[in-house]
């Protein structure tokens, strides 16, 4: 009867799995043509020094995808269709690459963008030789290790395969900068902080979100920014939207604040005339 029933459900949901499957393969065609095509763009946020002047502290890069017919795919989505598909080696050259392009533009403008942060993959690292590309990218566009941020998540720290370690290993020896994005939200071990060589934290926006309101996520907001300070690490709070979270976490000594209240991510011809705005001090 067990088995039976097993089959009824199968067959009452393979429809289903077979239409996923397909907007999955869809989706998998697509983005391999964008990639080949120069499809995808990159939009830029801000982030800002929490003093009273909002000094540009760098520019967080994240990747967009206008497709002609299905108009914008949430970056969320097409990353994980270029991690299933492996197509995330060459999404993550493309960005580099791109992201090096635009920061040397900027600077030959006279546009002053001390870094830009990046939004690496676990599997990026699986990569032999991804140390060695990215430092390469660097070097064709005269620029130097901390021109970059790169964002890493908790699940490259506990993946403890040889090319990962290799790889962050090299990365800290060329004196690239690593940065933990979303941090609150997976395992939060610190354990691994004071072992591997984090300069940035990112304190996830769900946390920012609830600092002013909830007295859970404030202790915790606090704990990390002692933690983080005494490490030595600086801190970004993503994802603040309020003039009360921005004074909070000002106030409790956060360095550098990111989110809708300064600026949404946004194409690179827009950030100049931003900037211009900021240093009359005309922001929030
Ligand atoms: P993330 O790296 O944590 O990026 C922050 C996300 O929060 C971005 O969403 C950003 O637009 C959004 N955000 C910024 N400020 C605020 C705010 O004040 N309020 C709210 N509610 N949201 C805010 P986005 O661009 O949709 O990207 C989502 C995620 O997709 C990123 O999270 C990142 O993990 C991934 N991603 C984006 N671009 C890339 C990329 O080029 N490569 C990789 N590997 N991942 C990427
Ligand atoms: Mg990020
Ligand atoms: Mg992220
Ligand atoms: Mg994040």
């Amino acid at each position: 009867a067990a088995k039976s029933q097993g089959s009824q459900l199968w067959e009452r949901y393979q429809p289903e799995m077979g239409k996923i499957s397909q907007e999955r393969a869809d989706m998998e065609r697509e983005l391999r043509q964008t990639l080949a095509d120069g499809g995808l763009q990159l939009h830029y946020q801000p982030q800002v020094l929490s003093t009273a002047e909002h000094t540009l502290y760098g520019v967080e890069a994240l990747a967009r995808w206008q497709h002609p017919e299905w108009g914008w795919v949430a970056p969320p989505r097409f990353i994980a269709a270029a991690e299933d598909a492996g197509l995330i080696h060459a999404l993550t050259s493309w960005l580099i690459d791109a992201a090096c392009t635009q920061l040397a533009t900027w600077r030959a403008q006279g546009i002053s963008v001390p870094h830009i942060a990046v939004n690496l993959s676990t599997n990026n690292f699986h990569d032999p030789e991804f140390a060695q590309r990215v430092y390469n990218s660097l070097q064709e566009h005269g620029l130097a290790c901390n021109d970059l941020m790169l964002e890493i998540t908790e699940s490259v720290m506990l993946d403890s395969s040889p090319a990962t370690l290799n790889n962050l290993k090299n990365l800290h020896a060329m004196g690239m900068r690593l940065s933990m994005d979303d941090f609150g939200t997976g395992y939060s071990s610190l354990s691994y902080l004071h072992r591997l060589p984090i300069s940035e934290l990112k304190l996830d926006k769900s946390f920012v979100h609830d600092v002013t309101t909830s007295s859970a996520a404030s202790a915790l907001t606090r704990s990390v920014l002692n933690i983080a300070t005494s490490l030595g690490m600086t801190v970004v709070a993503e994802g603040v939207e309020t003039p009360e979270q921005a004074a909070w976490l000002t106030e409790q000594g956060c360095p550098v604040l990111q989110g809708y209240l300064f600026a949404k991510p946004m194409p690179a011809q827009d950030l100049p005339p931003w900037l211009r705005k900021v240093t009359n001090h005309q922001l929030a």
